[in-house]
C-alpha cells in the first residue's frame, strides 16, 4: 500500500462516525480521549460524550469553599453534564461536610438527570441521607448505586429511622456499600425497589450480636421475605453477598471478597461452608474465615431444596 492509499484509508475511517464511536470504547486512556477531542472540531463531537461518560469530582479535607466552588462551577459551565453516566464524588472534607459543600453537589445532581451510576467515597463518613434524597428525585434512570465510607468509621449510624424524607429507587439493579453503617445500608436496601445484585461488605460488628441487635435480623429476614414473595412469580434474580465481622476490632480480610471466583461458590463441600438462612427459599452460603463471616445469597435456589438440620443460632445468623 503506497503512503497515499494509507492516508486515504485513514481518512475515510476518521470520515465514518459509526467506526470513531466504535474506537472510543476501546480507549480507556483520558488523555488520548482529551488529545483526540482537541485535535479537530469532528473529533471533538465524537469523543466528548465518551469523555462525559465518567467525571471524578475529589474534594479533599483542606480544599477552601473556594476552591469546592471553583471545581463544580467549571463542571456546570460544561454543555455535556446532561449526558453524564457516571458521577462519582470523593468528599474527604468532613466528617461534618459543609452546608455549601452539600448545597453545590445538589446542583450538581440537579444538573445530571440521566445519571446511571452514582458513587460516593469518602474516607470521613456515609453519605448524608439528604444527598441521597436529592440523588433520588433528580437521577431517577440512576441503575448502579455504590457507597463507600473509611473503615470503621460509621458503622453505628442511625439509618433512616429518625428521617422524615426518604430516597426511592426504582431503578436502582446494583447496590454496593462498604463500610457503611449497618442500619443505613439496610435502610438504602430497603428503599431500592428493583434490585438484582448487592453487595455490602465490611459492615461493623454489631451485626453479629443477634442477641442484643435482633433488629438488624428482624429487618433483614422481613426484607428478604418481601423480596421472595414479590418475585415468586417473575423467577427475578437477587444475588446479595455481605461481609461482616464478628470482632470489636475490626478485621475484614475475607477470602471470598479478596477472590472473586469465590462468590459463585463452586465448593460447597469446603467446611468452612454452611447454609445458612433455612427460612428463606433463596439459597444462602455462609463462608467462615476467623472472625469473618461472608453470606451469598442467591434467589432463585440455584439447585433443588434439600432438608436442613437446624442450625445452632450462631450458624442460623
Ligand atoms: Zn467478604
Amino acid at each position: 500500500m503506497t503512503i497515499a492509499m494509507a492516508r486515504s484509508a485513514a481518512a475515510k475511517f476518521a470520515s465514518i462516525e459509526e467506526l470513531l464511536l466504535i474506537l472510543a470504547d476501546y480507549i480507556d486512556d483520558r488523555g488520548t480521549l482529551w488529545s483526540l477531542c482537541l485535535s479537530s472540531w469532528r473529533f471533538n463531537c465524537v469523543f466528548t460524550s465518551k469523555l462525559a461518560e465518567l467525571v471524578v469530582v475529589r474534594i479533599e479535607k483542606d480544599d477552601d469553599e473556594e476552591t469546592v466552588q471553583h471545581l463544580i462551577d467549571g463542571l456546570l459551565a460544561g454543555p455535556y453534564l446532561s449526558d453524564l453516566r457516571h458521577l462519582q464524588l470523593i468528599v474527604n472534607n468532613g466528617p461534618t461536610f459543609p452546608e455549601e459543600t452539600l448545597e453545590r453537589i445538589r446542583k450538581l445532581l440537579e444538573y445530571t438527570p440521566n445519571l446511571k451510576i452514582f458513587t460516593w467515597e469518602s474516607a470521613d463518613g456515609d453519605i448524608p441521607v439528604s444527598t441521597l434524597v436529592q440523588l433520588s428525585q433528580y437521577c431517577q434512570p440512576l441503575e448502579e448505586l455504590h457507597l463507600i465510607s473509611g473503615p470503621e468509621l460509621n458503622n453505628y449510624g442511625t439509618g433512616f429511622r429518625d428521617v422524615l424524607e426518604k430516597p426511592t429507587f426504582k431503578n436502582v439493579r446494583v447496590l454496593e456499600c462498604r463500610s457503611l453503617g449497618t442500619w443505613h445500608a439496610l435502610y438504602i436496601m430497603n428503599q431500592c425497589r428493583n434490585l438484582e445484585r448487592v453487595k455490602m461488605t465490611h459492615m461493623g460488628y454489631m451485626l453479629a450480636l443477634g442477641w442484643v441487635h435482633s433488629g438488624y435480623h428482624a429487618h433483614l429476614r422481613a426484607w428478604i421475605s418481601r423480596e421472595e414473595a414479590s418475585r415468586s412469580s417473575s423467577k427475578k434474580p437477587l444475588k446479595i453477598d455481605m461481609c461482616y465481622s464478628r470482632s470489636m476490632k475490626a478485621n475484614y480480610d475475607c477470602e471470598v471478597c479478596d477472590n472473586p471466583s469465590m462468590t459463585s461458590y463452586n465448593k460447597p463441600n469446603n467446611e468452612r461452608y454452611q447454609q445458612v438462612w433455612p427460612w428463606a427459599s433463596g439459597r444462602a452460603w455462609q463462608f467462615h474465615n476467623g472472625q469473618v463471616r461472608h453470606i451469598t445469597y442467591e434467589y432463585p435456589h440455584p439447585e433443588p431444596v434439600e432438608i436442613l438440620a437446624t442450625p445452632s443460632n450462631e450458624q442460623v445468623f
